[in-house]
């Protein structure tokens, strides 16, 4: 049996349990290898009941030898009570609240293993454990091999739908008894030099840790095995990733020539004088620019730090070059507010700009398509729209791609691909913490802008409930009174859009008709049409209109430096990031803005955030902190983010393993022992990148 083995081939597992496997991308023995224990039990020290003191954890072997349910009428919310006894003749009792669900699964006579915190109950004077851990030893299932499940260090498995800790136990330790040891291709002296055993004593002792392995380490996921699986993860995919940065610097791109003449043009354009921060990037855009391989880039920069300016910059290096740009959006709203901001700026320059959205008309599309496929236009900005076969661009010569955390390295690729070779920048406005930009973004450059505009005053954010929001209108008459305009906005439930622009439809006539009657107000959602859309925006941009009701649609981009209050309704429905960058669209101008955070009922990390949101504006520490309640896959919110679907790894708890691994895998691409090693290395990536981590392949 070796790694590649199908899992049928394992003792025990017929095609029903491989069905409930799969389900879970446990195809292989590798795969069932590499779903590893999430916690390990010392069962290695047993005691009896009557050994039992009261404060300590301990494991014990005992019989079921009474159940009942108790209390309330509805079973479910019951109390589900039993009394253990083993040869010690001792009672304990187990108590699981909520526990209706336990009848069907202890039963009388059942032997288990308990583990859990015992306490000494002085009403009844009985030893008891509260929702213990347990694992039942006796019970319909085959799998015998009881010297596996007690008597030494256990690993715990999360639960594969029917199939329990217990059983997945047996079935990995049969796998691994039966597995022929194969080469380590991890490279030797990075496995000498960090001291970690070889391939196979790893995944046998992440599994089945030896007789004097220290618990705190297996639980903290730090034993030399674990270290050694975790490592190993992220080295293969960043010596993955170092492949494919190191590949796209020797295609061919597009040497621009950047000489006094562009850099007039740059200046003309410019409408104010950069900030340091801006400056510095830009010479790194250019660089890249210069040189005659693509240019990978991505722009980070917290909200308002003036990224679009920087991407108006290279715009105009291109275009001065003879080239097309492509500029694409996330959403409708903020391609279209790019559209004004872009023809705005590049029209001085005698530039014409197409904007592709998904609301045009057939006819109109086909015009505009018509004039970026002549060349006649120097910039199209769109959506997805952008992306569709038909769109063809004359000389596509740099592609930017503005809030990419939205879009798909699959999207990213499709809009290189209207091109040969184009140079790209990436922004994004949600700083992404260190290690997950290593893993998603590993294969750009990073420029980060780290300054805001000058004369900027931090937003003052605050906390209101909605027996509050009288003097939150009150607040925002005065804000008005004083010549400044506001923006009033509801959650979009992601399923549904119409739902949030019924509730925003309704808040505008609420707050148009009966609470400012004299205040002009606008609506925005995401079902007005684009020339609609776009007439609403150029209202609140001229300050016709002073308050915006809106959906989400405003989150990223919009710009009207005169806003200086953003209210949120429901703000405990919204994530952190999302309510970061709504709070964003103010402090852009020179008046103190406000961000106030309107709530009903809130959960725990609902309040986490708000709090979160009103102690900081600091970007990076939001991210950090929306990392940590979420986690990395909900971070992102979308399957094609690029994020690596890791096994062993975490990457929020194994960030400094993460860095080691980048580390040597840098160093090993770009000095390998011998050809051979590296040869190898890239057939083994080959092979394994897509399938172990999701990504595109390496080519
Ligand atoms: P973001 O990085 O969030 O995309 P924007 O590019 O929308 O930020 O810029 C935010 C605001 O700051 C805009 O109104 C922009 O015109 C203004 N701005 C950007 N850079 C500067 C600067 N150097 N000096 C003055 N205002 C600036
Ligand atoms: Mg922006």
């Amino acid at each position: 049996m070796d790694l590649t083995t199908p899992l049928t081939y394992v003792k025990g597992i017929g095609p029903a349990r491989a069905a409930m496997l799969e389900a879970k991308g446990l195809v292989t023995v590798e795969d069932l290898l590499g779903y590893v224990p999430f916690r390990y039990e010392d069962r290695s020290n047993m005691k009896t009941i009557a050994q039992l003191a009261p404060g300590e954890m301990a494991t014990v072997i005992a019989e079921v030898r009474a159940a009942k349910l108790s209390g309330f009428k509805r079973r479910n919310l019951g109390l589900f009570e039993v009394r253990f006894t083993d040869a010690s003749r001792a009672i304990l009792v187990g108590k699981w609240f909520h526990g209706g669900y336990l009848a069907n699964v202890l039963g009388e006579g059942m032997r288990v293993a308990l583990f859990g915190k015992v306490e000494f109950d002085s009403y009844s004077g009985e030893l008891t454990m509260l929702h213990p851990e347990f694992e039942t030893l006796s019970g319909d299932d085959d799998e015998g091999e009881a010297a596996l499940h007690v008597g030494h260090i256990v690993p715990i498995y999360e639960g594969v739908s029917k199939l329990t800790t217990r059983v997945l136990r047996a079935f990995t330790h049969r796998a691994i008894e039966a597995l022929a040891p194969e080469e380590d291709l991890l490279p030797e002296h990075i496995r000498r030099q960090l001291k970690m055993p070889d391939r196979f004593t790893a995944i046998r002792q992440t599994h089945f840790p030896p007789p004097d392995s220290d618990l705190r380490l297996l639980n903290a996921f730090r034993s030399p095995a674990q270290f050694r699986l975790i490592f190993e993860e992220f080295f293969w995919l960043e010596c993955g990733v170092a492949l494919k940065r190191g590949k796209a610097r020797t295609l061919p791109g597009i040497a621009f020539q950047i000489d006094d003449r562009v850099r007039e043009k740059v200046k003309a354009m410019l409408p104010f004088k950069p900030t340091a921060a801006q400056k510095r990037v830009i010479q790194e855009i250019a660089g890249d620019m210069r040189e005659p391989h693509p240019m990978n880039r991505l722009l980070q920069g917290d909200v308002g730090s003036g990224k679009t300016i920087v991407a108006a910059e290279a715009a105009v290096i291109a275009i001065e070059n003879g080239y097309q740009v492509a500029v694409l959006a996330p959403t409708e709203i903020l391609a279209t507010q790019h559209g004004l901001y872009f023809k705005q700026i590049l029209s001085r320059l005698g530039y014409v700009t197409a904007l592709l959205t998904g609301s045009f008309s057939s006819r109109e599309k086909g015009q505009l398509k018509k004039l970026v496929a002549e060349g006649l236009a120097q910039v199209a900005i769109g959506t997805h729209a952008l992306l569709e076969k038909d769109v063809e661009f004359k000389n596509l010569g740099l592609a930017i791609v503005d809030e990419q955390h939205r879009f798909g390295v699959m999207q990213r690729l499709g809009l290189v691909q209207k091109g040969v070779h184009p140079d790209v920048l990436v922004m994004t406005a949600t700083p992404i913490p260190r290690t997950l930009a290593m893993t998603v973004y590993g294969d750009l450059d990073v420029s980060v802008i780290d300054e805001l505009p000058p004369g900027r005053k931090p937003i003052i954010t605050r906390h209101a409930t909605d027996d509050g929001i009288e003097q939150v209108y009150s607040f925002l008459k005065k804000q008005i009174d004083q010549g400044r305009q506001a923006y009033v906005v509801y959650p979009v439930i992601e399923e549904s859009e119409t739902q949030a622009m019924k509730a925003a439809q309704k808040m505008y006539e609420h707050l148009s008709r009966e609470v400012f009657p004299e205040i002009p107000v606008g609506l925005m959602h995401g079902r007005l049409g684009a020339e609609e859309r776009e007439a609403v925006m150029q209202r609140f941009k001229d300050g016709h209109t002073k308050i915006l009701v809106s959906t989400t649609v405003i989150e990223v981009g919009v710009d009207v430096p005169n806003a200086s209050v953003m209210v949120v309704e429901q703000a405990e429905r919204f994530g952190l990031a999302q309510l970061h960058q709504l709070r964003g669209r103010v402090g852009r101008g020179a008046a103190q803005s406000y961000c106030i955070l309107v709530t009903g009922k809130m959960n725990d990390t609902a309040r986490q955030r708000i709090r979160t949101l009103v102690e900081s504006t600091d970007g990076f520490y939001i991210s950090e902190m929306d990392l940590k309640l979420r986690g990395p896959g909900e971070f992102f919110g979308t399957k094609q983010s690029g994020l690596p679907s890791l096994r062993v790894a975490n990457i929020l708890r194994d960030g400094e393993i993460l860095e080691i691994a980048r580390r040597e895998a840098v160093d090993f691409i770009a000095r390998p022992p011998s050809e051979e090693d590296l040869r190898r290395a890239v057939a083994y990536i080959r092979d394994h990148w897509q399938r172990r981590y999701g990504l595109v392949t390496v080519g």
